[in-house]
């Protein structure tokens, strides 16, 4: 069992805090089997609210996936209480989330809707922001200013 940490940076124009909208934020990840290190190609989704049930182990996950290659059955999870945010004043990479990796390991990522932004000066919160782009404009009417995300960047570490 391995604990991997996504950790992202980004500069911000007159917001204050992004946030995912945990725990009903779709992670979308690339996975690599660690049995014979397949790696998907496409990207595929896991969810900390939707808990899949595995029968035979008596527990659940949040993402189990068979190894199209070796047929090993590998699972993902996202660690409770793991969701953490990204303020203006930080300029280094920061965790976000940590994910539990039983046999697999994500090797990208695809950042899509469902962020959270805050804008700065109590201004306003915008829901489902798209950073798909890994940029995202706003106008913040209730501040009489423009909002935007942009050079957002991310990286896996692992973490103990
Ligand atoms: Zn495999």
């Amino acid at each position: 069992m391995v604990k991997i940490a996504l950790q992202i940076r980004a500069q911000f124009e007159n917001v204050d805090k992004l946030y995912t909208n945990h725990p009903d934020y779709q992670w979308f990840l690339k996975l690599k089997c660690l049995s014979c290190g397949e790696e998907s190609q496409k990207f595929h989704d896991l969810t900390e609210s939707e808990k899949l049930p595995l029968a035979h182990m008596r527990s659940e996950t949040n993402l189990a996936i068979k190894c199209k290659l070796c047929g090993r059955e590998n699972m993902i999870d996202v660690v409770d209480q793991s969701n953490g945010f990204l303020t203006g004043d930080d300029t280094d990479f920061k965790t976000i989330v940590v994910f539990d990796c039983r046999g697999i390991e994500p090797i990208d990522f695809e950042p899509r809707s469902g962020w959270i932004a805050e804008s700065a000066n109590n201004g306003t919160k915008f829901q489902d922001v798209d950073l798909t782009s890994k940029e995202w404009e706003e106008y913040d009417e209730k501040n009489n200013v423009c909002v935007s995300i942009y050079e957002l960047e991310w990286r896996f570490v692992k973490v103990k």
